[in-house]
């Protein structure tokens, strides 16, 4: 590994310094569960690293008063897991967090690295697209921006954060009137290993059983986390049955572009997102998708 100067950042004030001193010579390391890995293998040699974990203004879960969440960026994947405001908020959230890798992994990495390291096949990015957040930034250059979370992801590992900004918090809206949430992450394999496929659904449907509200947020199924517009496009606005959720769902294997990786070929996985997805909102509407085929 390269040799690296290590400085710990007491406030915002004093990373965004850093990041106007060293430019693309300093890395920010929250957990470091990444960014150690990604040293070690020589694929990021930054000559300085600056640490977030004294800066208290990045951690912490605020409930809005509108309803809404607000995420500070080191909050740990456990802290989250076991927060009571995000329960509140819909119980899928946290749940979503508990399926991370394991308890130790959870209690070191941090929502803002894990959004930050941008692997396609992480779980907070759908469940955050599915809810329609936003990640809150702030830049060296003494300016703040908010990036709708399904326009932050560019590339494999790569996202629309610029060199000169650090990820501030995530925003989560208040939940849509009588919407629920639900996150499923394929795990064919073994239980702490990231997803195959995983799907997150939030979905709102009126009392005569038409959908009025659907996101719907796909991970591991193309170079970056995705959100699944036609599915959604079919389903808004329609009546729920068996039978058009079958229908919407088939769409989804061409919105997708899968990798071929050990987990999966590209075809399988494409089929994956299909099943899953139908699975994820029969499962919202409290539709049995076998007694009503
Ligand atoms: C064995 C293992 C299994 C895993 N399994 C899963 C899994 O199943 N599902 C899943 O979702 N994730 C998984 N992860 C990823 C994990 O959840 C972490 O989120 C991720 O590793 C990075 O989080 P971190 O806080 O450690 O970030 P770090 O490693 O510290 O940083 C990662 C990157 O983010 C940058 N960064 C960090 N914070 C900020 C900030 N506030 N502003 C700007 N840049 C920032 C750093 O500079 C670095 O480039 C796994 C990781 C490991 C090691």
């Amino acid at each position: 590994m390269r040799t690296f100067d290590y400085t710990a950042a007491a406030s915002i004030d004093e990373a965004l310094a850093a990041l106007k001193e060293y430019g693309d010579e300093v890395e920010f390391i929250a957990g470091g569960t990444s960014l150690i890995l990604m040293m070690q293998q020589g694929l990021v040699q930054p000559a300085k690293v600056v640490g977030l974990g004294n800066i208290k203004e990045l951690r912490g879960i605020k409930r809005s008063a509108d309803g809404g969440l607000e995420v500070g960026a080191m909050t740990t994947h456990r802290q989250l897991e076991t927060s009571p405001e995000a329960f509140a908020y819909a119980a899928a959230l946290p749940q979503s967090l508990g399926v991370i890798a394991t308890i130790r992994i959870r209690n070191q990495a941090t929502l803002g690295g894990n959004l930050v390291h941008a692997d396609p096949a992480q779980d907070p990015p759908p469940v955050l697209i599915a809810l329609d957040s936003t990640i809150d930034v702030v830049s060296a250059g003494g300016g703040a921006r908010s990036i709708p979370m399904e326009a932050f992801f560019s590339d494999f590992f790569e996202t629309t954060l610029g060199e000169n900004e650090l990820l501030r918090s995530v925003k989560v809206p208040p939940m849509p009137a009588g919407s629920r949430l639900a996150y499923k992450k394929f795990l064919p394999r073994t239980e702490d290993d990231y997803a195959t496929v995983s799907v997150a659904v939030r979905l709102g449907v009126d009392p005569d059983g038409k959908c009025k509200d659907i996101r719907i947020g796909l991970g591991a199924l193309a170079v970056t986390p995705l959100r699944a517009k036609a599915v959604e496009k079919a389903l808004l606005g329609q009546k729920l049955t068996a039978a058009s959720i079958r229908e919407a769902s088939a769409l989804v294997r061409d919105e997708v572009d899968p990798l071929d990786d050990v987990r999966g070929s590209a075809n399988y996985k494409r089929e994956m997102a299909r099943v899953w997805t139908e699975r994820t909102i029969a499962s919202l509407a409290n539709i049995d998708l076998k007694v009503n085929a």
